[in-house]
């Protein structure tokens, strides 16, 4: 979701932005307005995350799936050694690429044995001294598994953040990359935030595209060539929506609560289960199934009529998934639960 409030301000400037004549979606990525367009926007996201001034914030396209090719790229040649925490499918996908581009991949940790419904305890992993990273899935979208803590190691910490950055507080000193598609909490698709610390600038390989070259792109003010225009004028929106909204503490107590209301309800009821460790819950993407499946198809039309959509958990694992990102209110998670509880006494 995007905050209905972003919604109707990007629809009341569309056709006239900052009384230019024009709209944003028409104006050249390299006119006054729009450069200070990204400017506000990198600065707004700077204050929300408390980015350090030793971070470069670059808005790239490709989507985070792009940079789990970029990342081995830009931070390791062909053959060296890079560490991976396995705890589901972005993981592995991140996993597949690293691969593909020449690296030595070490599982550090790999939760297969409870089919990737935990997170590895803190500290029960070992990453080797010449790993060039360590990547990990702070939050695993399809899964619904989320880690409640940033892993403590020597070599930079890659962390994919798509569906969970700017749910809550973190520290960014103790990454050295951040890296997130826009389009779960951020913004529309088609952009893509990458924050890095300047000192893993400069290490990619020549034959890294120009513009997926973080250091080129960051000398360039993520302009070497036209950056996603929109996506970054909406992210500045929705940042500027998380500021008057209480800022990024405010946006945790919310998240925290419609997640614990949702797990309550699930937890409460033998109709309605969630498989996740209880140490590992997302509070971003809550999966549960029917103690039936031969009546989930029930459950999504019957909730669709009520107004409750994409609920259908992702293909490769069936079910439901709730994903209640930044902007879904928490009586849109109470509508769920009412629902919930009436399918349950109707067809249990
Ligand atoms: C959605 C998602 C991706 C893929 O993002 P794209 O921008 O579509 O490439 C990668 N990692 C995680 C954790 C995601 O949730």
């Amino acid at each position: 979701m995007i905050p209905l409030e972003v919604l109707e301000t990007a629809r009341k400037e569309l056709t006239d932005w900052r009384s230019s004549g024009m709209s944003v979606l028409e104006v050249s990525h390299r006119g006054k307005d729009f450069v200070e367009c990204a400017a506000e926007a990198e600065a707004a996201f700077r204050r929300v995350l408390g980015v350090p001034d030793n971070y470069k914030v670059l808005f790239l396209q490709g989507g985070a799936s792009a940079q789990f090719e970029f990342i081995p790229m830009n931070l390791a040649a062909p053959c060296d050694t890079a560490a991976y925490i396995n705890t589901g499918q972005w993981s592995k996908k991140a996993i597949a690429a690293a691969k593909r581009q020449g690296l030595e991949s070490i599982i550090v940790a790999d939760e297969a044995a409870s089919s990737y419904t935990t997170v590895p305890a803190a500290g029960s992993f070992e990453v080797p001294a010449d790993a060039k990273y360590l990547h990990y899935t702070p939050n695993e979208t399809i899964g619904g598994v989320e880690f409640g803590y940033v892993p403590q190691t020597s070599v930079p910490l890659v962390a994919d953040f798509s569906s969970t950055i700017a749910s809550r507080p973190i520290d960014v000193s103790k990454f050295g990359v951040i890296y997130a598609g826009a389009q779960k909490n951020l913004g529309p698709a088609g952009l893509t935030v990458v924050v890095v610390r300047d000192d893993l600038l400069g290490t990619a390989r020549p034959e890294t595209p120009a513009v997926f070259n973080w250091k080129t792109q960051a000398e360039a003010d993520s302009m070497l060539n036209t950056p996603p225009t929109f996506g970054i004028y909406l992210l500045g929106l929705i940042l500027r929506w998380i500021e008057e909204t209480g800022g990024l503490t405010a946006m945790a107590d919310r998240n925290l609560a419609k997640a614990n209301a949702l797990y309550k309800a699930i937890d409460s009821s033998d109709f309605y289960s969630n498989p996740v460790a209880a140490d590992a819950r997302s509070w971003m993407n809550i999966p549960f199934i029917l103690a039936d499946s031969s009546l989930d198809q029930l459950f999504l039309s019957e909730a669709k009529e009520a107004g409750l959509v994409n609920l259908k958990g992702h293909r490769s694992v069936g079910g439901m998934r709730a994903s209640i990102y930044n902007a879904m209110p928490i009586a849109g998670v109470e509508c769920l639960i009412d629902f919930m509880n009436d399918f349950e006494k109707e067809h249990a």
